[in-house]
């Protein structure tokens, strides 16, 4: 019965008596060294260990005699068994020492560990080549397993470390929340992979800490047991070299705006002093007009006219990009604009175009000149038009700015304008000079180089911000944010008015001569009874002597002496209601102006209009 049992045993047992001699072996011995049972019994059993061992044994087996203690597996010894044919293989091994009639015997378990062996041998193999710090961390938190990644990142050796609470690694201030975090991990666990968004911080054995990348993942190992895995990667470096993108990309930008501001300075003075010329010309082209019956002569008028009114457009594009243009900011619904502005374009874009609108539910209000506004829409739109010549699709879409679009993060409801086209797109070094005046890719005498030169002008005056998103062949998106405006409360459009003269008592006021002559003959001209000073100071001699016949001021900002909105503000004191009107060709952006506001060069008309509506009021 003792040999079945022993037969039936997994692991092979071998009986050794006080000479080192085997005495027996079971069925299993025969199997895992590859002897048979007779070329075994009777010989020393050094026959099994592998010869580099085989000197030292009989002085540890003697040792073993002297002192029998049983000795389980699994006691974490490597030992090595030889076979028949010489070759090894890893084993463990339990021993236990009794005694026989026979005398004194040892009896060996040994089992063949090759396959178990093998399995962590390369598992030690997956962690230490992982790039990551890896550690394992059983259901109370302790670490159980790490790599040399761990060791070398946080600076701990392997062996300070296993047993100790994961919680050695994790920065002060998250100490508390981690024990929390892990009881509810350990209690529903769920893969989470790197760069799910999680930003952490991991602690070195010196107290400083790195940003952290972290990825879990749980392995039960056994019923009841759980081993947590967290791989650890060291973020620093990404983060740093983010920082340092961002950083340049806000460089670029303000060198982009720097350069834009001196250009504007620039275009802005020029396009002031030539906005003065073309009002002298187009005022007396008007005039001549008026009296000149010969056809011919009548109609080359018209044609310095024409001239003169592009170059005025001109001009007061120039002066919209240095935002020195004349704007009469109200609040406006940005969505209402496109809407407006859509109507003409429909007629304007041609039967290949496929416009479409995607505007926001809710109101958008923004506090903005409301030509300036179409403006804005209108350039952009026909520079969609001219990218797409094969024709293709312009969407206008309006939407409040998101959080991450807010130009001022907790202010109002920004607006965002997109204007997206299908077209041929742009390449980085046309993007970047794009707001540039003149700049244009389009051949002479069909581009200006001023379309968006103004878009960004009125833009900025509003505070907002516009930028491109274009990649050749792949269509472009214009964005352009507006400021939200405060009060939201949209006022309805400016009414229009009849042109009609009048005959009521008018103070014009002008320094440039050939302006105040050709701007009094009109006025007069249409019936009106006109006064004239040529700066502020003349303007008030003139009021004080003649005070309660004057019903409206018609005056010019940037004089000598004494400027057009100081002497409005003197008026108001000397007789409040006074009406004013003020013309200006540049806006120094200084004071805040009182009273009607025209943009220089005035024509006939809007002047006349402007007039008779004050006095209509
Ligand atoms: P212009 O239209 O007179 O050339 P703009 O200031 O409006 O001047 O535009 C400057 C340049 O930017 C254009 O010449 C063109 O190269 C490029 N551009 C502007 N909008 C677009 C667009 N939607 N698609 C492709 N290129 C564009
Ligand atoms: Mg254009």
């Amino acid at each position: 019965m003792l040999r079945g049992l022993l037969s039936a045993a997994p692991d092979a047992l071998v009986a050794v008596n006080a000479e080192g001699e085997i005495v027996y072996v079971n069925a299993q011995a025969e199997r895992i060294f590859r002897w048979a049972r007779a070329d075994l019994v009777g010989r020393p059993v050094e026959q099994l260990v592998p010869e580099r061992f085989a000197g030292r044994h009989p002085f540890l087996r003697a040792g073993y005699m002297a002192h029998p203690t049983t000795r389980p597996m699994g006691a974490g010894l490597e030992l090595w068994a030889r076979r028949q044919d010489g070759s090894e293989f890893p084993a463990e091994i339990s021993l236990s020492g009794f005694t026989t009639r026979a005398g004194s015997l040892v009896a060996a378990a040994i089992r063949d560990v090759t396959e178990s062996r093998r399995t962590e041998y390369r598992f030690r193999a997956v962690l230490a080549s992982a790039p990551d710090a890896i550690v394992g961390v059983d259901g109370e938190g302790r670490i159980e397993l790490l790599n040399e990644q761990t060791e070398r990142l946080f600076g701990w050796t392997a062996s300070e470390l296993l047993g100790q609470k994961v919680e050695v690694l994790v920065p002060e201030p998250a100490l508390g929340r981690h024990v929390e975090h892990r009881a509810s991990y350990v209690a529903d666990p769920q893969s989470r992979p790197m760069g799910a968004g999680l930003q952490l911080a991991a602690r070195r054995k010196d107290g400083s800490t790195f940003p952290a990348e972290i990825s879990l993942s749980a392995v039960a190992d056994e019923p009841g047991s759980l081993l947590v895995l967290a791989a650890i990667r060291d973020v620093s470096e990404r983060i740093e070299l983010a920082a340092e993108r961002q950083r340049q990309a806000l460089e670029a930008q303000r060198e982009q705006s720097h350069r834009l501001e001196s250009l504007g300075q620039l275009a802005g003075g020029v396009a002031h002093d030539f906005n003065n010329l073309l009002g002298v010309i187009l005022n007396y082209t008007a005039l001549l007009a008026r009296n000149e019956t010969e056809p011919r002569a009548a109609a080359d008028l018209g044609e310095i006219r024409a001239a003169a009114e592009r170059g005025a457009s001109l001009t007061r594009q120039l002066l919209t990009f240095a935002r020195r243009d004349v704007a009469n900011p109200e609040a406006v619904d940005v969505s209402d604009v496109v809407r407006g502005v859509s109507g003409m374009l429909e007629r304007t874009l041609g039967e290949d175009i496929d416009l479409r609108l995607d505007l926001a539910s809710e109101p958008l209000v923004v506090v903005a000149d409301r030509q300036q506004l179409e403006q804005i829409v209108l350039n952009l739109a026909i520079n969609a038009r001219d990218a797409m010549p094969g024709g293709g699709t312009l969407t206008l879409a309006t939407s409040v700015a998101a959080p991450s679009e807010a130009l001022r993060p907790g202010a109002g409801r920004d607006a965002v304008l997109r204007v997206i086209d299908t077209g041929v797109g742009m390449t980085d070094a046309v993007i970047e000079r794009a707001f540039e005046p003149f700049f244009t890719t389009k051949p002479r005498g069909q581009g200006t180089g001023l379309g968006l030169a103004s878009v960004y002008g009125i833009v900025r005056r509003n505070g907002g911000d516009v930028r491109i998103d274009s990649a050749v062949d792949e269509g472009t998106i214009v964005t352009v944010s507006l400021r939200g405006a405060e009060h939201p409360s949209p006022a309805g459009q400016a009414h229009q008015g009849a042109s009609a003269g009048g005959r009521e008592r008018i103070l014009l006021v002008e320094d440039e001569v050939a302006l105040r002559d050709a701007t009094a003959r009109i006025l007069t001209g249409n019936g009106y009874d006109v006064l004239v000073a040529s700066n502020g100071a003349e303007a008030l001699e003139v009021f004080d002597r003649e005070a309660t016949t004057i019903d409206l001021v018609v005056t010019d900002i940037a004089m000598p002496r004494m400027r057009g909105d100081e002497l409005a503000r003197l008026l108001q004191v000397r007789r409040a209601g006074t009406p004013v009107i003020m013309m200006t060709g540049y806006d120094s952006g200084d004071a805040p102006l009182t009273g009607r506001l025209l943009a220089k060069p005035v024509s006939e008309e809007e002047l006349l209009r402007a007039v008779r509506e004050v006095f209509d009021a």
